[in-house]
């Protein structure tokens, strides 16, 4: 029986001086206690009971490199010998926005930030000055982070004190956030070609933007449907409203240009955040000229003390090189190993005769207890057994594999065979278990 007390004991006096104990709310909901870190390296996390781990949560998605990869911590503090940040402008932010306007297929010009909520509320405020009006689609399901403007709620069973999942109204995803904060959003099914045409047909003279994941990683990572990804293209462009794609999740994950490269699919405005930075704070917006030229004539403010400062640019440029070595050969890794994972998975729940689902695309996956065949709509994801997977990852830390409680897996490039076997050998213990 895997021992937490120190865990326990930091919990528990954390929550003395820190508001929830946690520094995200999510991370509160960790069973049986949200887990203290004692160190990472490669595929590897350390708590402070002395628990090793091979980890698939991955900080949330930022460590797409693994923990404390050696030439990444070189870079950083390479950059920190010279001063972490200045406040006027350096080298590695040309060297950087350079270096995603290369690889980010919709991206003319970038502007740099912090977090991935930062990059959306960019990305909304560019888009409504390019247009001039005001409202905003999106889609049950996504999440496009925690800014009063835009949070409709955290679509995952794992955080408590929120907004119903599948609300048809536009209601507020936590306490304190003003309801008028969400006047201007629309928020539509996804994958649902007609209610987005009806919509934006009827209503386009007031629509700015229509925000999208590519695929609904948020919630059961689910693809798009055949053609919906190119039909909010393709009407955008017609009516004259902003596409944003919205790949805090994706980029720099399903290949170095993100889905918008997969998918062939180029948007106005892209959002990356989370991997880009290897586990440093930054994100990015991209777009097309004619609306990044907005920052660039001062039309639009985009601040920020932090943005875009010496560490974090480090961060991001040894990240994207690393990721680009070799023709892409990380991505090969990660996307093989998943492969392998998920395969064993399913024959796992086969031979356990357990009813569930696999969502994947390329190094990311959601993995759902369910009686049904498949689950292709928040709907469905929705009425996964999620209770029974929290339990699961629970009992996986006995195992010596840390997973998020709500499902979504990612994978490093530090991940290795061995950590796939040893993975495999646990889910298959927890199964039994769990029977
Ligand atoms: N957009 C998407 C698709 C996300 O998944 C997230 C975070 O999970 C965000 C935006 C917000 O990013 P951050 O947590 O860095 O603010």
């Amino acid at each position: 029986m895997t021992v937490f007390e120190t865990s326990k004991t930091k919990f528990a006096e954390s929550r003395n001086y820190l508001a929830g104990g946690v520094s995200s709310s999510l991370r509160a909901s960790m069973k049986p206690v949200p887990l203290y870190a004692a160190s990472g390296k490669g595929s590897h996390i350390r708590d402070v009971d002395g628990n090793e781990y091979v980890d698939y949560m991955l900080a949330y998605g930022p460590l797409i490199l693994g923990h404390a990869h050696d030439g990444l911590t070189e870079s950083i503090l390479e950059a920190m010998r010279k001063g972490y940040t200045y406040g006027v402008q350096h080298q590695g932010e040309i060297e950087l926005a350079q270096l995603l306007c290369e690889v980010l297929p919709c991206a003319d010009k970038v502007s740099l930030s912090g977090s991935g909520t930062e990059a959306v509320m960019l990305a909304l405020r560019l888009a409504r000055a390019h247009t001039g009006r005001s409202k905003v689609i999106r889609f049950h399901g996504h999440y496009h982070g925690w800014s009063d403007a835009i949070f409709t709620s955290f679509p995952s069973a794992d955080m408590k004190g929120h907004a119903a999942n599948n609300d048809a109204a536009v209601s507020p995803g936590t306490n304190g956030q003003s309801a008028n904060s969400l006047s201007d959003v629309i928020l539509l099914p996804w994958n649902d070609k007609a209610a987005l045409e009806s919509t934006l047909r009827t209503r386009h003279l007031e629509i700015a933007a229509v925000i999208t994941e590519p695929v609904m990683c948020n919630s059961g990572c689910i693809l798009p449907e055949e053609g919906y990804l190119e039909l909010i293209r393709d009407l955008t462009k017609e009516l004259g409203i902003v596409m944003i794609m919205d790949e805090v999740i994706t980029g720099f994950r399903l290949g170095i240009g993100g889905a918008q490269e997969k998918f062939g699919i180029t948007p106005d405005l892209v959002t990356v955040g989370k991997a880009l930075g290897g586990g440093i704070a930054i994100s990015a917006v991209g777009g097309r000229e004619a609306i990044m030229k907005l920052v660039d004539d001062g039309v639009v403010s985009h601040l920020g003390t932090l943005n875009g400062n010496g560490v974090s640019t480090a961060a991001a440029i040894a990240t994207i090189r690393e990721l680009r070595k070799d023709n892409g050969a990380a991505f090969a890794h990660i996307e093989g190993l998943t492969g392998t994972l998920v395969e064993g998975i399913r024959l796992l729940f086969k031979q356990h005769d357990v009813p569930g689902v696999i969502n994947q695309i390329g190094p990311v996956f959601n993995f759902m207890f369910t009686e049904e065949a498949e689950i292709r709509g928040f709907d469905a994801y929705n009425r996964r057994d999620s209770a029974k997977y929290a339990r699961f990852a629970e009992l996986m830390l006995d195992e010596g594999v840390l997973v998020r409680p709500n499902g979504l897996w990612y994978m490093s490039t530090a991940h290795s065979e061995a950590d796939i076997k040893k993975t495999l050998a646990a889910i298959g213990n927890v199964l039994l278990k769990l029977k």
